[in-house]
């Protein structure tokens, strides 16, 4: 079967001589590929004018909201790519991360596209920024979407996760997407490709498919566009310095080899809960996808004195993984990914065994339990061990893509930190150890040089997420060898899609552009109370200036008797004469108490509830006799997605400004309320 590419709205075959690809277990031709023929100038041009011009018109919520609809549908279709999956030589665990654990990705994004983003196109970022003394103008940060198209080369490893990771926040962003899968699995990307399209949930030009080679894709590249890469160190630095992308700045992310590390701990004896757990991990790190993983322990760090020990007890794991055709009973690891790949690993393998010894597995004497061992890429479970490696390069140099792994002895957790550093940047890090003093010093010590860190012991280790396992919420990507890129950690990810553009202009100017109220603004006010108002009634900037309180000693020690809390520098002048603030003083809580009665309109209304608040700071004492006000302005408003039986609702986001009698500010703080929708304005009746 001929695979199709995806381009400009059709499923196009191509033409030529293709690539045939391989089934890893049984060496059976399982689909061919080419894209030649393709018009790739104009799926560029396509992906640019009609999936990122309809992309940019949703809100981020909306945005959001088709990602998970698309998840939910690719969840219900999940057996036809563990069926794809197979050919792959992924076990079901394997397969597991590649299928349900991308699409997890698309669910993660869409949970906090709609909590962290606003209803809206565009987001806006940080802190305003004052640039003048009397405040008539201030700089403000907004993210908008690049209007090209962001062109995703992936690796042959995740032809599912390694899609999607990319997918959910480019298109959170709003940016439309041209996939490129590792031809040798790409007919499993295909499929989870066609599954999205036929979704009919996708808008037209948001998502196109090359299967094959990328033509002249990168020549036609401009400014706007994006290309993100994952693969190997050679082809990245080629395909980064294409002409095109660096002379138009085309923004390229790259996620290339890694020489990920593992480290026992020095009080990590044998016979402790952390020495089990990190043989566990080092075993299944090697293990899990046949070690085909950007993200596996390659380089294992042991103290001197337990090599031994180490040694044997990974020995005795790895001896009970069986390897083979996964689709049979009891099978741990399956087969490379193809002949091409054993021939590689081999390969390196040999290259590695010149700077280290071979402890366990053999590439030319191993048994395959199910399957047959000369038509499939089986390769077997290798770990050498290096004597001295802080003298010996191969080990941190050598990315084996494959299930090897190196022991090294440290003498010192300050060696431990120079040989983590040996990699010369990577993915991931973990460390087993039951002694946070250790933890803190190899963070320090490492994170110079890698994109996450994960500390393991007894106390974590039951929720721990895995050292091999990317998170939508955590950066993934890591600096130097392997690549100096990050995708995902949450909003971040949807970032690398954006252009942050600084903003400079009056208050109210900014206030109007970003729909948010900025202080210094207007502030106009109603004769109708905002509290009476539907969520849809309210406008940006519109505030309420509360009538007046005198704070008496009754109101002090009214409050004192209610909450309990009877400080010293509310209830004892002396103590408080003695004090900063040099006599008694209001509880800060009943400012806030105070002021809340000031603002509030009583009777039912539109507000449902009090939903939190945010940033409060007391900026100045109230003394009895003091005379407090409230400004309440409305600051931001995000609609909330609400089930059929729920009441429309969204929220408000209030500035609250307390001041004394001499117009100083003594408390400011946002509250948050929920508050109802007008039935109109959500049913568009
Ligand atoms: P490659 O770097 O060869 O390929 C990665 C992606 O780039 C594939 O989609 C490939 O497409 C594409 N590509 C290759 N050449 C070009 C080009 N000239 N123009 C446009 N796209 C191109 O890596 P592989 O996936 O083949 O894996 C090879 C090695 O890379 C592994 O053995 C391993 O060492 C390393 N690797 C590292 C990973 C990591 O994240 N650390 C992940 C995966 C691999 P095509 O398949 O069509 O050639």
């Amino acid at each position: 079967m001929r695979l199709r590419s995806y381009a400009q709205g059709e499923w196009i075959e191509g033409t030529g001589k293709a690539v045939p690809l391989i089934h890893a277990v049984t060496g059976e031709t399982v689909a061919e590929a080419t894209s030649e023929g393709l018009d790739f100038k104009g799926m560029l041009e396509y992906a640019r004018s009609v999936g990122g011009s309809k992309l940019r018109k949703m809100t981020f919520h909306e945005r959001a909201r088709m990602l998970k609809d698309i998840a939910k549908h690719l969840m219900e279709r999940k057996e036809e790519f563990y069926k794809l999956s197979e050919a792959t030589g992924a076990t079901k665990t394997d397969s597991w991360i590649d299928i349900e654990g991308g699409i997890g990705t698309f669910f993660a994004y869409s949970s906090r596209g709609r909590r962290e983003f606003p209803n809206e196109t565009f987001y806006v970022e940080g802190n305003v920024e004052p640039l003048s003394k009397d405040n008539t103008f201030v700089g403000r940060h907004v993210c908008v979407p690049l209007e090209g198209a962001a062109v995703h080369i992936n690796a042959f490893n995740f032809p599912c996760w390694g899609m999607l990771e990319k997918l959910a926040p480019t298109l959170l962003a709003g940016m439309p997407a041209i996939v490129k899968p590792a031809t040798i699995t790409s007919y499993l990307t295909e499929g989870m490709v066609r599954a999205m399209v036929e979704s009919g949930i996708l808008p037209e030009g948001a998502v196109q498919l090359i299967v094959g080679g990328t033509g002249d894709l990168l020549d036609h590249l401009t400014g706007q566009d994006v290309v993100t890469f994952t693969g190997s160190a050679s082809t990245g630095r080629k395909l980064k310095t294409t002409p095109s992308i660096v002379e138009n700045s085309v923004r390229f992310n790259m996620e290339a080899d890694s020489l990920n590390f593992s480290m026992l701990a020095p009080e990590s004896a044998p016979g402790t809960e952390e020495f089990d757990l990190f043989v566990k991990e080092v075993v299944r790190e090697m293990t899990v996808k046949a070690g085909q993983k950007c993200t596996a322990i390659r380089r294992t760090l042991v103290p001197q004195g337990m090599v031994d020990d180490a040694v044997k007890a990974i020995e005795k794991r790895l001896a009970g993984v069986k390897i083979g055709d996964p689709r049979a009973e009891g099978i741990r690891m399956g087969p490379l990914v193809g002949m091409s790949q054993v021939t590689e690993v081999r390969d390196r393998l040999e290259q590695l065994r010149r700077g280290s010894e071979l402890v366990f597995g053999n590439p030319d004497d191993f048994e395959v339990a199910a399957g047959d061992k000369d038509k499939g890429a089986f390769f077997p479970a290798a770990l050498l061990y290096c004597d001295s490696p802080l003298d010996t390069l191969e080990p941190h140099n050598i990315e084996a893509f494959g299930p090897v792994n190196t022991v090294m002895p440290y003498a010192s957790v300050d060696e431990a930190i120079e040989l983590a550093k040996m990699g010369r940047g990577s993915l991931v890090g973990s460390l087993f150890t039951s002694d946070d003093k250790v933890a803190r010093q190899v963070v320090l010590g490492t994170a110079s040089h890698h994109g996450r860190l994960r500390i393991v012991n007894r106390e974590s280790a039951k929720g721990s997420t895995g050292h091999g396992s990317p998170l939508p919420g955590l950066v993934h990507g890591g600096p130097g060898r392997a690549g100096g890129g990050e995708e995902m950690g949450g909003v971040r990810g949807a970032l690398h899609y954006m252009q942050r553009t600084a903003l400079q202009g009056s208050p109210t100017t900014l206030t109007r552009i970003s729909d948010e109220w900025i202080k210094g603004a207007a502030q106009p006010s109603d004769r109708v109370h905002p509290f009476r108002k539907y969520f849809d009634e309210l406008e940006i900037g519109e505030t309420l200036v509360t009538h007046r309180r005198t704070v008496t000693e009754a109101d002090i020690v009214n409050f004192a008797g209610i909450s309990g809390d009877h400080f010293y520098a509310h209830m004892d002048d002396i103590a408080a004469k003695e004090s900063l603030f040099e006599k008694r003083v209001a509880h800060g809580y009943f400012v806030l108490s105070a002021a809340a009665g000031l603002f509030v309109d009583p009777a039912p209304g539109p507000v449902l509830a009090n939903y939190g608040l945010d940033n409060l700071r007391f900026v100045k004492p109230v003394y009895i006799g003091d005379t407090i006000q409230v400004k309440l302005t409305c600051k931001l408003k995000t609609a909330k997605d609400t089930q059929p039986d729920q009441i429309p609702q969204g929220v408000v986001a209030w500035d609250v400004e307390v001041t004394n009698q001499n117009a100083e500010p003594v408390a400011v703080y946002t509250i948050l309320t929920l508050v109802k929708r007008l039935e109109s304005a959500v049913t568009g009746y």
